[in-house]
């Protein structure tokens, strides 16, 4: 099957032209949260209808959790611990290296979260970013019908463990990924899930030292359909979650090329021996293509 796009001559030198889109899972019901274990060699990746996380492994798939509180995101903290988000659990959790699981941020001012959706570590401080829409509550399909406490928010976990609203205004927050250097974040909009006609972009802020975020603004919209997870390889391209696969746009948001895949992929991560392959949740299927850039590195894998 495939393939690729070249929309710009940049986007010749991150593809390989012999590499193919390879099906690593299938008949799963929709996927997202793919995360990589370099030390082991696998990928876990969310299965959220199905209520379970599934790990790729040496060409095998097996169940890594079921039930799952309905997961959705993943990242690795910086000791490489696996951090969860939880729909149906509305929490964001850290598995602990004897297997306990700690609950990280699961209410702000006596009110619970929504239905955390991904999650993503500034590699610098270890500060932990996620996103709480309410999808995760307003169907029994991906965590179960529940009351909204909150409004959707992005939020920010400081190293010191204070949980803080980094920004309100948006309808439904999603992916988010951070730039090379630190000093962006870009975060999904996908709106709202039962309006068409609703407002989807990706935006990026400015991120201070202090954590706060300044200058909030639409970094591109992705078409057909709407970008929900997002990765900043090494030099600071940002590859898109899209409708018709993934999209891969520079660092000032102009679209350079796209990976066809015939069909919506809705989360994406770097792994692989050298983060140069790109794995892609793409509905019931797990795909994957090497590239020939790399994924930014991992927080833990950043540490002196
Ligand atoms: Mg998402």
């Amino acid at each position: 099957m495939s393939l690729t796009e070249s929309l710009d001559p940049r986007f010749n030198r991150l593809i390989l032209g012999n590499a193919q889109i390879e099906v690593l899972a299938e008949n799963c019901r929709w996927l997202e949260g793919p995360v990589w274990f370099a030390d082991h060699g696998l990928l876990l990746f969310s299965d959220i209808p199905n209520n379970r996380v599934m790990r790729w492994c040496a060409g095998q798939v097996s169940v890594f959790q079921s039930p799952s509180d309905f997961a959705n995101g993943h990242a690795r903290d910086r000791e490489g611990r696996l951090l969860s988000c939880l729909h149906h659990g509305r929490a964001v959790t850290r598995r602990e290296l004897d297997g306990r699981v700690t609950v990280l941020a699961d209410r702000l001012a006596g009110k619970r979260l929504n239905s955390p959706n991904d999650v993503t570590v500034q590699p610098g401080n270890g500060a932990i970013w996620f996103t709480d829409p309410i999808y995760g509550i307003t169907t029994d399909y991906e965590g179960g019908k529940q009351e909204s406490e909150r409004p959707p928010a992005l939020y920010r976990l400081g190293p010191d463990g204070r949980l803080s609203v980094a920004a309100d205004d948006f309808i439904g927050p999603n992916g988010l990924a951070f730039s090379p250097d630190e000093r962006r974040l870009y975060v999904t909009e996908t709106g709202d899930q039962f309006d068409p006609a609703t407002e989807r972009h990706i935006r990026v802020f400015d991120v201070e030292e202090n954590g706060h975020l300044r200058h909030g603004r639409v970094f591109a919209r992705i078409s057909p359909g709407y970008a929900d997870g997002i990765a900043c390889d090494e030099a600071g391209n940002l590859w898109c979650s899209a409708g018709d696969g993934v999209h891969c746009l520079s660092p000032e948001g102009e679209t350079l090329g796209k990976i066809h895949t015939g069909g919506t992929v809705a989360n994406l991560a770097f792994g692989g021996r050298h983060r140069s392959r790109l794995f892609l949740c793409a509905g019931t299927r797990l795909l994957a293509l090497h590239t020939n850039t790399r994924g930014a590195h991992e927080p833990f894998a950043n540490r002196p």
